[in-house]
């Protein structure tokens, strides 16, 4: 296996930012909330609203042209909601926070996030995008499909340098990645990228065990789908970053219309309360999970990253089909990051849209299996995963054919 370590996560008090000292736990749950006790609040408001009224255009024209300027949030009213919202603005503020940036802007999806991403750098005629594999599939798709005009070279992160042209305008890391859990050293990828921006995904790793800003990121991408909104039933995205980069993602979002839902923020921000507790619950099963899988003869190979986390990966002898259709607790289900286990074939689904040639030579083979570990009592999932694995059968069972056609 790859890793037999005890996960290293950041001590509970760890100090996020030195203004005001408080701890991420305690910015998890009081961020984007400091107005609330003033206004005789307790729960956040939700404001549904669409338009916002006005008897005063001339001071209207005014905030659309400071916003067409810089892409500053309008100080007042939004003057309508595609501009922004004050619900989805609390939600901002609170992973800035925990991010350790000093904006965010949130968008319908992570796919929305990422592609307000390549916009912005596209618009400027920087086109070309460096990026490491593997990436979660559909942001390998959107790279090497083009859909956006960017041009993409693929490399690993010692050539990131070398690969740099003069219309590179971004550098694109997962770490941990979807869905081997391969890491990425940060700090010495920041360092290659010199002036360029180093987008990371920090999706997998949450904000609870890794803040890649701290480490040089010009720009720290989540999937707010998977651990922010934490129960499987938020769809969305958001970009960490520098109010210089916020000011033009917000114009994006502005002109391209991917905002996030204002009941979505208020979810997203109730989520993030929980959101240490949960991954450190869910990182404590994840660990002994694989110390099981690791010593299981059914099972060939475990992939765990060293900061830890409630995402494993593991090859299997036998079928992988075979387990997917055998659980009974745990969901066979794509996606991530909930409060319930969930597990998938990556060949077969996440990362079905990459060509085979580059998924595998990527990592992500076909006997490999994802599974988001989730809350529930570790006893209860390993007998679960137990039971999938099938027979205690020693040694390999050749792949069966059908493995290698499509399905
Ligand atoms: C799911 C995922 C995305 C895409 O996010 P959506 O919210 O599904 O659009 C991007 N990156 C990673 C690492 C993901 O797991």
């Amino acid at each position: 296996m790859d890793s037999a370590r005890t996960p290293t996560s950041p001590p509970d008090d760890v100090r996020i930012t030195a203004a005001t000292s408080r701890a991420l736990a305690t910015e998890a749950v009081h961020a984007g909330r400091d107005d609330l006790a003033g206004r005789g609040l307790h729960a956040p408001p939700i404001d549904l609203s669409t338009t916002y009224p006005s008897y005063d255009s001339r001071g209207e024209a005014a905030r659309i042209d400071a916003f067409a300027a810089t892409g500053a949030e309008p100080d007042g009213p939004p003057v309508y909601g595609r501009l922004g919202n004050p619900t989805v603005a609390r939600f901002e503020t609170a992973l800035a926070k925990l991010e350790g940036t000093e904006s965010a802007v949130a968008f319908a999806s992570g796919m929305a996030a990422l592609s307000a991403v390549l916009l912005v750098r596209g618009s400027m005629g920087l086109r070309h995008v460096v990026a490491v594999r593997p990436l979660y599939g559909c942001s390998d798709h959107l790279l090497t499909a083009g859909l956006l005009g960017s041009e993409v070279t693929w490399t690993d992160p010692a050539g990131v340098a070398d690969a740099l042209r003069p219309d590179t305008g971004l550098v694109l890391v997962e770490s941990p990645a979807n869905p081997t859990l391969a890491e990425v050293d940060l700090r010495a990828v920041a360092h290659a990228c010199g002036s360029v921006p180093l987008l990371v995904d920090n999706t997998f790793a949450t904000p609870v065990l890794q803040r890649p800003a701290g480490h040089g990121a010009r720009l720290v991408l989540h999937s707010a789908t998977k651990y922010l909104g934490g129960h499987g039933d938020v769809l969305a995205g958001v970009v960490a970053c520098d109010e210089e980069f916020a000011g033009r993602l917000r114009q994006v979002r502005f002109a391209t219309g991917g905002v996030l839902h204002p009941l979505a923020g208020y979810l997203l921000l109730r989520g993030l309360s929980t959101l240490p507790v949960r991954v450190r619950a869910a990182s404590a099963n994840a660990a002994e999970l694989v110390a099981r899988l690791a010593a299981d003869p059914r099972v060939a190979r475990v992939h765990y990253p060293r900061i830890g986390g409630a995402m494993v990966s593991f090859e299997v002898h036998g079928d992988p089909h075979e387990v997917i259709g055998r659980v009974r607790l745990i969901t066979p289900a794509v996606s991530l990051g909930s409060v319930d286990t969930l597990i998938q074939h990556p060949a077969s689904i996440s990362h079905r849209i990459v060509d085979a040639d580059d998924r595998r030579g990527a990592g992500v083979g076909d006997r490999l299996l994802r599974l988001s570990v989730g809350l529930e009592d570790v006893e209860d999932l390993w007998a679960d995963l137990d039971s999938a694995l099938g027979e205690r059968a020693p040694g390999a069972i050749p792949l069966r054919e059908a493995l290698s056609g499509a399905e």
